[in-house]
């Protein structure tokens, strides 16, 4: 749990709209590559909402509490129950050595509950990119395997995430500087979800 829990959520609104502002440009360049690519991503068997996505900001969890706190109040418990449920699953994958295949909690008969505050690696996902990391050089992903079934003969179009990861990094510090945090964060959405 978060020291920031204590905190007023209030003192941070003007990074969440920053952080807005930041997803907007993501989902411009992305809508730019799927155009390019004539990719539309209208659900499949390997859904991205089965991978067990962690995720590594202060900015994100904020932002997807915030998502949750406007849903109505009547689903959330079953939405905890299905959280503790994927955590459990999940523990056992791990005992058992193997990748956990589980739909995220917020997941509702295939679509996103909190679909305008989810994460970055979920309005990332399924287009090829490349990262340029500091001293690892530029690193090249495929798209996921439903891109590679219908688009996987197109030429690569250039799709770099090495400035959406600069830019949350920095609104990232901007906001423990603020928060007075230095705790780092490594959440599921089902982890997130419990506490609240
Ligand atoms: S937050 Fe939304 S888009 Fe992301 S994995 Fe969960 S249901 Fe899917």
């Amino acid at each position: 749990m978060f020291k920031i829990e204590k905190l007023q959520f209030n003192k941070f609104i003007p990074l969440l709209d920053k952080l807005e502002e930041i997803y907007a440009y993501m989902d411009e360049q992305y809508n730019q590559a799927a155009e390019y690519y004539g990719f539309k991503c209208t659900g499949c068997t390997d859904n991205c909402c089965l991978t067990h996505f962690y995720h590594h900001t202060l900015l994100e969890y904020l932002y997807i509490r915030k998502g949750f706190s406007k849903l109505n109040t009547n689903i959330k418990p079953d939405l905890k129950k299905k959280a503790l449920n994927v955590l459990r699953l999940t523990e056992e994958a791990d005992k058992n050595k193997k990748t956990a295949h589980v739909m995220c909690p917020l997941n509702l008969d295939g679509l996103c509950l909190i679909y305008h505050f989810r994460p970055m690696i979920c309005r990332l996902h399924g287009i090829p990119h490349e990262l340029n990391r500091p001293g690892r050089g530029i690193t090249c992903s495929p798209g996921c395997d439903e891109f590679a079934k219908l688009c996987g003969l197109k030429e690569y179009f250039k799709f770099d995430r090495t400035p959406f990861y600069i830019k949350m990094a920095g609104l990232e510090k901007e906001l423990k500087e603020t928060a007075e945090i230095d705790q780092k964060t490594k959440m599921t959405i089902a982890e997130m979800i419990i506490n609240w």
